[in-house]
C-alpha cells in the first residue's frame, strides 16, 4: 500500500519551508515592535466554543468543521483561532492585566472546503488580537498599520486594503431586517445559497460571487446609510486615523466577512497572483465576543488572520519569494588524519555560522567534488595529506572554479568576504 497525504492537505518541503520560516520570523519581529506577544494555542477545542463564537449558521460551523466524539464530549479541530484566544483570555483572567492585551499566534487551521489553488483543508494563519477595555478607533488603525508594515517587510507587492463598518447591536438589526425585506422581493432571482441566507444570515448575501446576483446586490441598501451615530463616529475616526498613518484604502460596503462575531470595523487585504482566492487577510472588531463566551461585557476586541499559504503564493508569484541560504562549504577530506582535522574544522566553521557539509565516508576526489557541485555548495574546502602537512587548506570557489591555498586562520575571513560579495 502506498500512502499519500489526505486531499486538501500538503507537505511543505525545503526549500519552500525556508520561506515559511522567513515569513513567520518577520511576523514575530514586526508584531513584537508593536508590543504583541505570542500565544500558543491548542489545535482542538470543544465544538461548542466554535458554534457559539463563529456562529452555528456559518458555513464553517455548519459544514466545514472536523468534529469528533471524545467520550461524552464533541471536539473540533480549530477552524480559526480568535475563539481560542478569547477563551484563553477569559480562562486566564487576562482582563486584570494593564491596558489592552496584544497577542499573536500562528499555526494550522482546519476547514473541510473544496480544495483549489489557495484553498486547503489544513491551511495556516498568522493572526493577532487586541483585547481589553478600549475600543478606540486608533487601535483599529494601528492593527491595520502593523499588518501593512508586516507585508512591507516581506516586500509583498500590490496589496489592497478594503474597509467597511457593519454597525453594532444598536443599528445592525434594523439594517439586517431592511436587507431581508429587500431580499424577499427578489428572492426568486437568487441562487439557492443566497435564498437560504435570506433567512439565516442576510448579510452574507452581500458576499456572493455569483455572476447573475451581482446586479441585484448592487441595488440593495448600503449599511453606511444606516449606521447609528456612535458607529458612524467610530468609522469616521478609523478612517481619519488611517489617514494619519498615510494608509490608503478602499471602502467596500459589501465587506461583511463570514464570521458572526464581527461588528463595526471590518477589513480585508487582497494580493495579486491568487486567482479567485485573492484575500490574504481578513479581520475586524468583535466587541461582543468576550461577553458571548462568558467574559466581561466591557471587554472589547479586534484582530485579523492572515492566510499564510496565500501570502506565500503571492510572494512567490511576484518574485519576492527567494530565500538566501544553501551550503557555504563542502569540506572534502582525504585520508584518516585529514578526517580528524576536517571534523574539527567543520565544527569551528559551523560555530562561526557557516553551513557545512562534511562527507561521512571517504570518497574519491572526483566523486567528492562532483557531489559538492550537485549540492550547489559555494566553496569546496579540500583537506588532504599534503595540505595537512603544509598547515593549509585548499579552497575552490565552485561558481567560478578559482582555487586558493590558505592558512586555516585565513579561511574564515576569506569565506566571509566572498559571502558578502555574493
Ligand atoms: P477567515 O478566518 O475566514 O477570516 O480567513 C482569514 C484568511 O485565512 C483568509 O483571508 C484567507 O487568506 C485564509 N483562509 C481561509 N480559509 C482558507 C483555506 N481553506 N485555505 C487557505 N487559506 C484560507
Amino acid at each position: 500500500m502506498k500512502f499519500q497525504a489526505i486531499k486538501g492537505v500538503r507537505d511543505i518541503l525545503p526549500p519552500e519551508s525556508a520561506l515559511w520560516n522567513r515569513v513567520e520570523q518577520a511576523a514575530r519581529d514586526v508584531f513584537g515592535t508593536f508590543g504583541f506577544a505570542e500565544i500558543r494555542l491548542p489545535i482542538f477545542e470543544q465544538t461548542e466554543l466554535f458554534a457559539r463564537s463563529v456562529g452555528q449558521e456559518t458555513d464553517i460551523v455548519s459544514k466545514e468543521m472536523y468534529s469528533f466524539q471524545d467520550h461524552d464530549s464533541s471536539i473540533s479541530l480549530r477552524p480559526e483561532a480568535t475563539a481560542s484566544v478569547v477563551r484563553a483570555y477569559i480562562e486566564h483572567g487576562m482582563q486584570t492585566l494593564p491596558g489592552n492585551v496584544k497577542l499573536y499566534y500562528m499555526g494550522p487551521m482546519f476547514r473541510r472546503e473544496r480544495p483549489q489553488k489557495g484553498r486547503y483543508r489544513q491551511f495556516y494563519q498568522i493572526g493577532a488580537e487586541v483585547l481589553g477595555p478600549s475600543d478606540a478607533p486608533g487601535i483599529d488603525a494601528e492593527v491595520i498599520e502593523m499588518l501593512l508594515a508586516f507585508f512591507e517587510r516581506l516586500q509583498l507587492k500590490g496589496a489592497v486594503l478594503n474597509i467597511n463598518s457593519i454597525g453594532d447591536k444598536n443599528c445592525r438589526p434594523a439594517y439586517v431586517e431592511l436587507l431581508r425585506a429587500e431580499l424577499q422581493k427578489v428572492r426568486e432571482q437568487l441562487g439557492a445559497d443566497s435564498q437560504r441566507r435570506i433567512d439565516t444570515n442576510p448579510l452574507r448575501v452581500l458576499d456572493s460571487k455569483l455572476e447573475h446576483e451581482q446586479a441585484i446586490i448592487e441595488k440593495l441598501p448600503h449599511i453606511a446609510d444606516h449606521l447609528c451615530a456612535e458607529c458612524r463616529a467610530h468609522y469616521d475616526e478609523v478612517k481619519r486615523q488611517l489617514a494619519l498613518r498615510g494608509i490608503t484604502y478602499q471602502e467596500n460596503w459589501r465587506l461583511v466577512r463570514g464570521l458572526d462575531y464581527y461588528m463595526r470595523t471590518t477589513f480585508e487585504i487582497t494580493a495579486p497572483g491568487l486567482g479567485s482566492q485573492n484575500a490574504v487577510c481578513g479581520g475586524g472588531r468583535y466587541d461582543g465576543l468576550v461577553e458571548l463566551l462568558g467574559g466581561q461585557a466591557t471587554t472589547k476586541g479586534i484582530g485579523f488572520a492572515i492566510g499564510t499559504d496565500r501570502l506565500l503564493l503571492s510572494l512567490q508569484e511576484s518574485g519576492a519569494g527567494e530565500v538566501e541560504g544553501g551550503l557555504d562549504v563542502y569540506l572534502a577530506w582525504f585520508g584518516a588524519a585529514a578526517q580528524t582535522a576536517a571534523i574539527k574544522l567543520a565544527r569551528r566553521l559551523r560555530d562561526a555560522g557557516f553551513v557545512v557539509e562534511l562527507p561521512a565516508v571517504e570518497m574519491k576526489f572526483g566523486k567528492s567534488l562532483g557531489l559538492a557541485d550537485r549540492l550547489k555548495a559555494r566553496h569546496a574546502v579540500i583537506l588532504g595529506e599534503d595540505e595537512l602537512a603544509a598547515g593549509v587548506v585548499a579552497v575552490k570557489n565552485l561558481a567560478d572554479g578559482t582555487q586558493n591555498k590558505l592558512a586555516e586562520q585565513d579561511l574564515f575571513s576569506y569565506l566571509r568576504a566572498s559571502h558578502a560579495s555574493d
